[in-house]
């Protein structure tokens, strides 16, 4: 049952980057803003969020699109554009990431490096679903940089060194938190970047 179930997790997350996906699409039209909770809560933990315009309102919904690039503790470059919901969901994690890079590394995170969350396109091992990307439910992040000016890379550092302790205590800890965690350890797409998701689905690739 387990191993089965270990199946089709790995046959979802082959895709994942290119991504899981949710099948059927809420209905829900997106409306002029509004002061709904997760903006709510944005305001609250972005800088500078401001609502986004991305996805395409079809095969790519976006739900409540948001962009930012300063949290209150670290910032994102480039800017990240995403869906309320995958950064309510990294809010909630960032405590716990600044945590690990002190525990690990002695410093803080001054920054995130990533790849992006929204990608229009369709699962790479099953082109039949649309990627968790096609609906911003996901991010794959590059690396850090660290309050001391340290840069911490996933390309580079997985499994290297303090660096490669920390990328791998992050993967573990996103485990807990979010659906699929892809790394450098789980297939060569992912030898760059860890991706993240809040899609239905449960694989820690790490
Ligand atoms: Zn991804």
């Amino acid at each position: 049952m387990f191993r089965t179930f270990i199946i089709i997790g790995f046959v979802i997350a082959l895709a994942s980057c290119g991504g899981g996906s949710r099948s059927g699409r809420s209905g829900i039209e997106q409306s002029a803003p509004a002061a709904s909770s997760c903006q709510i809560a944005m305001q609250a933990h972005a800088r500078d969020y401001r609502s986004a315009s991305i996805g395409d309102g079809s095969s790519c919904k976006v739900e409540q699109p948001v962009s930012f690039s300063r949290s209150a503790d670290l910032h994102f470059t480039p800017l990240l554009s995403t869906s309320c919901a995958m950064a309510l969901a990294w809010f909630d994690f960032e405590p716990e990431v600044e945590a690990l890079a002190r525990e690990t590394l002695g410093s803080g995170v001054a920054m995130v490096r990533h790849y992006g969350s929204f990608s229009c396109r369709r699962m790479t091992g099953n082109g039949r679903r649309m990627s968790l990307h096609a609906s911003a439910r996901a991010l794959d992040i590059a690396g850090f940089t660290l309050d001391d000016g340290r840069e911490i890379s996933v390309k580079r550092d997985w499994r290297r060194g303090d660096a490669g302790r920390f990328l791998s205590a992050f993967a573990n800890a996103a485990c807990a938190r979010f659906g699929v965690v892809l790394t450098p350890a789980h297939d060569r797409s992912h030898h760059d970047h860890i991706h993240i998701d809040i899609g239905p689905w449960k694989l820690c690739g790490t």
